[in-house]
This record gives C-alpha cells, sequence and structure tokens, in this order.
C-alpha cells in the first residue's frame, strides 16, 4: 500500500494507509454514503493525515452512533441548519494513536485513546475560565467539522482522552454520551435526592444508573416505549411509567415523596409535554437539569413551573473537561454503573444502514459501529 507523504517533525506508527473508509453526509438530504478511499482528515498542516506540531492522528477502533448521528442521517430542521454537507460523521469513539505532531507531550504512539469532541481555540472568556464546554468558538467533531465514522480522525492533543486499562473498548467509544449523563446528575446534585427522568433515550437511560450510584434515593423514569421503560427498570429505576396511560403517575410520585413531588427533574425528551409533565411533577423549591432539545421553541409555563415554584434550573450542555471524564471513569472503575444492558448491538462500518434503522424502530438502544477490531 502507498504511503503519505511524512512530515518529518512528527512520531509515526509505521505505513499508515494513503485514504481510508469513511461514511459521510454526500447531500443535503436523508441518509449516509460510505467512501472506500477518502482522504485522510487534515490537522493544523491542512495537508490529508499530516500532523501539525499539536495535531494527533488517531486509528478509529469502535464508535457509538449518538441521537445526533440521527438527527443528521434524518436531515432534519437542526440537522439542515447545521451540518455542513460533505463531512464526516461520528463523534463518540475509541481508536489508538497512529501519529502526533512534534509537540505533542505525555501521550505515546499506539496508546488507547478517546476524545472529548468539543474543540476550541481555547482563548475566549469561557474556555479561560474553566468553561471550555461553552465555548464562543467552540466546534464539534462530526457536526462542524470531520468526525470518526472513519478509519481516522485527527484532533487536538489538548481534546485526547487517555483510556484506562481497566475500562473496555465498548465502554470507551461511548464515554461522550455517558459523560453527558453524568454531567446532568452531577449539576442537579441527586444524593439522598428523588429523581425524575423524562425521556428514556441513551442518555436517560445511562443517566439511571448513574443516579443511583451518586446516590439518589429513588429514580423514576418516563417514556413512551415500553421496552426503554424496562431498559430503566433493569438498570435500577424504581418505577417506570408510560406517558401514553395519562399523567397518573404524578400523583403516584407524590405519594412517596415528602415534599409533594420529586427533589431533582432531569430532562432528556426535549418533548414539550415531557417538559411540561416533569417541571409539574418536581417539587416547589427542586432542582430541574435540562439536556433534551425541543425541535421547536416550545410553549411553557415559566411562571408556574418555575417562578412561584422557586425551581432552579441548570441548562447542560456536553462535558466538563475534564471533570466529566474523571467522574465517569471513576463511576465505570468503580463498578458502581452499568453500562451494558445499553450496548444491544455492536456492527461492521458496512452495517451503517442497519444500525441507523434499529435506531429509528426503537430495537436498538446504543448501536457501536466496529471500525478497526479490538485495540488490544
Ligand atoms: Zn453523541
Amino acid at each position: 500500500m502507498p504511503t503519505l507523504e511524512t512530515d518529518t517533525t512528527s512520531k509515526t506508527r509505521g505505513d499508515t494507509a494513503s485514504s481510508m473508509r469513511a461514511l459521510f453526509k454526500h447531500h443535503a438530504g436523508e441518509g449516509l454514503e460510505y467512501d472506500p478511499a477518502r482522504a485522510l482528515p487534515a490537522g493544523s498542516t491542512g495537508k490529508p493525515g499530516v500532523c501539525g506540531p499539536n495535531d494527533v492522528l488517531i486509528r478509529v477502533h469502535k464508535a457509538g452512533v449518538c441521537g445526533t448521528d440521527r438527527h443528521i442521517w434524518e436531515w432534519d430542521k437542526w440537522a439542515a441548519g447545521r451540518i455542513p454537507v460533505g463531512i464526516v460523521t461520528g463523534h463518540e469513539f475509541i481508536g489508538v494513536i497512529e501519529k502526533m505532531g512534534s509537540a505533542v507531550e505525555h501521550l505515546e504512539i499506539g496508546q488507547r485513546v478517546s476524545g472529548e469532541g468539543h474543540i476550541s481555540s481555547m482563548t475566549d472568556y469561557n474556555a479561560l475560565t474553566g468553561n471550555a464546554h461553552i465555548a464562543r468558538d467552540m466546534q464539534i467533531i462530526g457536526v462542524d467539522r470531520e468526525g470518526c465514522f472513519a478509519d481516522y480522525l485527527m484532533m487536538p492533543q489538548s481534546n485526547v482522552w487517555p483510556v484506562h486499562d481497566d475500562i473496555s473498548d465498548d465502554h470507551a467509544a461511548i464515554f461522550d454520551p455517558l459523560g453527558n449523563a453524568v454531567h446532568t446528575v452531577m449539576s442537579a446534585g441527586v444524593s439522598a435526592k428523588s429523581v425524575l427522568i423524562t425521556g428514556a433515550g441513551i442518555i436517560g437511560l445511562m443517566a439511571v444508573t448513574v443516579a443511583k450510584a451518586a446516590g439518589a434515593t429513588r429514580v423514576y423514569v418516563t417514556d413512551m416505549d415500553p421496552r426503554r421503560l424496562a431498559h430503566a427498570k433493569q438498570l435500577g429505576a424504581d418505577d417506570a411509567f408510560d406517558v401514553r396511560e395519562g399523567d397518573g403517575w404524578i400523583k403516584e410520585i407524590d405519594g412517596v415523596t415528602p415534599g409533594d413531588g420529586v427533589d431533582v427533574l432531569l430532562e432528556m425528551s426535549g418533548a414539550p409535554k415531557g417538559i411540561d409533565a416533569g417541571f409539574r411533577a418536581l417539587r416547589s423549591g427542586g432542582t430541574a437539569a435540562l439536556l433534551g432539545i425541543p425541535s421547536e421553541p416550545p410553549a411553557f409555563d415559566l411562571t408556574n413551573h418555575i417562578v412561584f415554584k422557586g425551581a432552579t434550573v441548570i441548562g447542560v450542555n456536553g462535558r466538563r473537561m475534564w471533570q466529566t471524564w474523571f467522574q465517569a471513569e471513576q463511576f465505570l472503575l468503580s463498578g458502581r454503573i452499568d453500562l451494558d444492558p445499553i450496548i444491544t448491538h455492536v456492527l461492521p462500518l458496512s452495517d451503517y444502514a442497519k444500525a441507523f434503522s434499529l435506531m429509528q424502530s426503537g430495537e436498538g438502544i446504543k448501536v457501536v459501529l466496529d471500525i478497526n477490531g479490538p485495540t488490544r
């Protein structure tokens, strides 16, 4: 196989292929296309596969398929307004360092890594004051720039996360959504509190096991899919309610919590009805952490749900760098959280269409694409 022109200042593992397999957004419409011979991603050099001083080229082994990827696949309003046609999608991964620039420190060729997909120049106010995850110039891999549904991914060293030896490839591949769940649970604070999770999608389900591990006394879940509600119970939810059967569950929760409602709402549905019901079930003085994204600005009873309730409302975006990552790692290493029931399918990259249809049908919860086999 021909090899690429190599940046003489970078360290490399050996013969990096000159092209790669990738899934990319081929048009402004539904689906993704498989390219068997795409150019490698470019770092700060602008040359395919060539690292600038701070760049790390990662060979991707496994990648998680996210709800965000489904939006991109289905080309909904949000995707049409945000995603540049032509980019490689995907943002959750584990891989191995293939090449790196001359200024990269504390990382090694061949090391197992994942990475924070929110990339910033780290120069604005938020980045400089410990809030890089909401920096103004933040770009997300697989959303604003080349992503990880491919053999190779390029990112700056400051975004690379070394994966602990005792964490499996499948778990490491989904650190990104796990981080969303951990960030939401930890910002609300759930210790010795009752918690309601509205929406049992991937992150909602992860939040069940994380909230339990973080000391929640009771965890309730709502959704419209009985399979997801069953998963929630398997992961430790004390009760799970099908919202298609009405609002009776709100009274039921009232009856077992001391404060006329739950202490904490973790809103993961983004559905106007879910948001409304969640706030009705929240006690006065309670805390709501919002992660779900409504497709349009929702009608919302701000007066009664927030003002008169004296509620504290927290918006959650991404993961804190790197606090959330350390918390997720420690939860996994301590054995206090269980992700296995959430990973329902691992499929080869060539089965990508099946991966998306499994998600659309609700049969798959977390689908992981196997791109280059195990990392070790
Ligand atoms: Zn994701």
